[in-house]
């Protein structure tokens, strides 16, 4: 009996996906392998191997769904998560596969069915679950951690070794300088300046990252915005967008804040949601389908889906004040995955820069390829995402740029600790900054109204 009940749970543990958050199978049947996504896949450029491209991956998922590969083999593991979900092969794909939703899902059977270890699940609970949940939690770490730059304790760090000591060599050079006062939604406000017609209200998503780390760059955004005729407001309650926690397969999790963050959004009506991450942007356009099957949220979160915008979709749907001051310098423009592949927006970033005066952009090459940043990736999986780093850093000084210009902050700190290493010194920057300077900058203080209210909440 004993022996049978042994066969019994053997058997229990071989097989397809199972519960919930399984990839659907519709969307797995439309693949029809022709191949047209491999040459997009940054993976599969640098290994050459089938299994390593977005076809190989969705035979594999199928291979699960129908129970002739085991959802605990190793090799799906470790496909699902050398995937960048960078969406690359979903730009291209003639078959319209939606891929993303499908790693998403495979990720989220790995990891309600696969045992990690305990140093594993500690640091997702611990990181993702406990940190990034509360906005309030993060401002105080990454305040801590930007008074430590701000005094030399990272950069003595640095000079005793001590992250290379940690096994931090990689953590610690993507670290940028922290803006020194976080944005508190609530505390700030920005009011239009006189443009045509009446001003329009804009809601900025603040974010994780952007509203700590990049606090500086969200609120020359909202300058930006005010000077094209946009009141620009910061709901109160509003969290992380739960991106981080889609792609790690935590997907009650990302469901938690994706309600939170409808709640927070839905007393401004329809104002536009304005965000500057390319990667909670794609993340907050794909709230409709992450609650899809709430019956309290799915249609409030089709809706909350239907107001987002980029931030440079945002001015590209308008006719741009044209910034003053103009930039002489040469600029090259890294496309970030999540607004290129994942939100389809080339275009606008291209003809924001178009209306600085003096600014060239130079194209480099490959500027749509996965500079390996992809949330975590470049923490968890530093070898090949050092390989795309490199690449990146390649193509940026194969042109004369002295700047390089993107619009996501994983970006922004990928590319600048790609460039350092390969001994550029070239600086990256977000959109928002560019415009922000074009325009006057926060010396103009054209935007900000009244003083703002510090109180941290
Ligand atoms: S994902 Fe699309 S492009 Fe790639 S093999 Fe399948 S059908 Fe072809
Ligand atoms: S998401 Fe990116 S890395 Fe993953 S299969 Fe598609 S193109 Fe390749």
């Amino acid at each position: 009996m004993a022996v049978a009940e042994a066969i019994d749970a053997d058997l229990l543990r071989l097989g397809g996906f199972s519960g919930p958050d399984t990839p659907e199978d519709d969307l797995l049947r439309a693949c029809v392998h022709c191949g047209m996504c491999l040459s997009s896949c940054p993976t599969y450029r640098l290994t050459g191997q089938e299994m390593s491209s977005p076809r190989g991956r969705l035979w594999l998922m199928r291979a699960v769904a129908d129970e002739r590969l085991d959802l605990l083999d190793p090799l799906f593991d470790e496909q699902m998560y050398q995937c960048l979900n960078c969406r690359a092969c979903e730009a291209v794909c003639p078959s319209g596969v939606h891929y993303g939703p499908l790693v998403e899902a495979s990720r989220a059977q790995l990891e309600s069915h696969r045992p990690r270890p305990l140093p594993q699940r500690a640091l997702r609970r611990v990181g993702l679950d406990w940190l990034f949940a509360d906005a309030r939690r993060l401002r105080r770490l990454v305040g801590l951690l930007g008074l430590a730059q701000r005094t030399g304790l990272i950069a003595l760090g640095r000079k005793l070794g001590i992250p290379q000591r940690l096994g931090m060599g990689d953590l610690e050079t993507l670290t940028p300088r922290i803006s020194r006062r976080p944005l508190v939604p609530g505390n700030e406000r920005w009011t239009a300046d006189a443009v045509n017609g009446a001003p329009a209200t804009v809601r900025l998503f603040n974010g994780c990252v952007m509203g700590t780390v990049f606090a500086n760059t969200n609120r020359a955004a909202a300058r930006v915005m005010a000077r094209n005729g946009a009141d620009v407001a910061l709901p109160v309650a509003q969290q992380c967008c739960g991106a981080l926690h889609v792609h790690a397969g935590m997907m009650e999790e990302a469901r938690a804040l994706a309600r939170t963050n409808i709640d927070a959004f839905e007393a401004s009506g329809d104002d536009p949601i304005v965000v500057t991450a390319a990667g909670c942007g794609a993340a907050l356009k794909e709230y409709g389908y992450l609650l899809k099957d709430d019956p309290a949220y799915a249609d409030r979160a089709r809706r909350f889906s239907d107001r987002v915008q980029d931030f440079t979709e945002h001015l590209g749907a308008h006719d741009l004040v044209p910034p003053p001051k103009p930039l002489k310098r040469r600029v090259t423009y890294q496309e970030p995955c999540h607004l290129a592949h994942a939100q389809r927006i080339s275009a606008q970033p291209r003809a924001l820069m178009a209306a600085i005066s003096g600014l060239e952009l130079i194209e480099m090459k490959e500027s749509a390829l996965c500079c390996g940043s992809a949330g975590i990736y470049n923490i968890i999986r530093p070898e090949m995402a050092n390989e795309l780093g490199d690449r990146k850093a390649l193509h940026v000084m194969e042109t004369p740029a002295v700047e390089v210009v993107t619009a996501n902050p994983g970006c922004q700190m990928q590319v600048s600790a790609s460039l350092r290493r390969n001994g550029s010194l070239a600086r990256v920057r977000h959109i928002a900054d560019l415009l922000d300077e074009a325009y006057g900058g926060a010396k103009t203080k054209r935007a900000l109204i009244g003083k703002p209210d510090l109180r941290r909440k």
